[in-house]
């Protein structure tokens, strides 16, 4: 197996405390990128983190022992995670993207569905989430796998949501489809807007991805992921996806 992240432990008792509560507690977290050394949008990643610790009635860390643990941590890429066992232990990977950098990117629906959101909360972040466990376990040699809601909707992939562009029209599921409020999601539908596209954020039916043009998908570690085939049957053009995955990247670096 490949080993692509470093573990930090203070102590060994800080070791014990994690496992402990990782017996008996519970965890969120947050992956979050940085681009030329510097961190991208810790603001939406802390209240992101907030929203999922506020479902769990935990007292969230301050913004400040936020900021300062991403900045003692810089990698390129850096999990936090923050465990609950009576109080909170935070955690923190340092990771790269290399594991996302493939040239042929394929996905497929999968069978396991979302949970419903009157369930559980789909911008609860935490760790080993079933619905997104088990969709993930039906991976197999796709980059990601896609997964419908209770109603049978286009909700998105186990770590991206996902684009649809027709006839130049460009098409997301909306959050009350039961999605994760992707902060990539965020920042393309922001910079789509400003570069003057069309954007739909509405429920999808699964069978339009057969019927577009590109697919793309977004997450924070990539950006925007141009899709070149859907299942065994579908493949599809990436020229616009290409172009925007590049202007993109360049947008976020003059944001920071
Ligand atoms: N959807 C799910 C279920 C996820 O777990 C993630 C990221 O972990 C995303 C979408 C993409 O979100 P972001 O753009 O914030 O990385």
């Amino acid at each position: 197996m490949k080993v692509w992240c470093r573990k930090l432990f203070k102590s060994t008792h800080q070791m014990n405390e994690i496992l402990e509560g990782l017996t008996r507690g519970i965890a969120v977290y947050e992956t979050l990128r940085t681009y030329n050394g510097k961190p991208f949008a810790i603001n939406e990643h802390y209240r992101r983190l907030c929203k999922s610790l506020g479902y769990l009635r935990i007292e969230p860390p301050t913004y400040k022992d936020f900021e300062k643990l991403i900045y003692d941590n810089l990698s390129e890429r850096i999990r936090v995670v923050y465990i609950y066992d009576g109080r909170l232990i935070s955690y923190v990977l340092q990771e790269s993207t290399e594991n996302f950098e493939v040239d042929y990117v394929k996905v497929d629906f999968t069978t396991v569905r979302r949970a419903d959101a009157s369930s559980i909360p789909p911008d609860l972040k935490s760790i080993g989430r079933p619905d997104i466990y088990l969709a993930r376990l039906t991976k197999g040699d796709n980059y990601d796998v896609l997964l419908l809601g209770s109603k049978g909707q286009l909700c998105e992939g186990t770590f991206s949501n996902v684009f649809l562009v027709k006839n130049n029209k460009i098409v997301t599921p909306s959050l009350d489809s039961g999605i994760l409020d992707g902060i990539t999601r965020m920042y393309v539908l922001k910079f789509l807007k400003e570069n003057g596209y069309s954007v739909e954020e509405r429920y999808v039916e699964p069978c339009e991805i057969f019927y577009a043009d590109e697919v793309f998908l977004t997450h924070t570690s990539r950006g925007i992921v141009p899709v070149h085939q859907v299942g065994t049957l579908k493949t599809l053009s990436t020229s616009l996806s290409e172009n925007l995955a590049k202007q993109f990247e360049e947008y976020i670096k003059c944001l920071l």
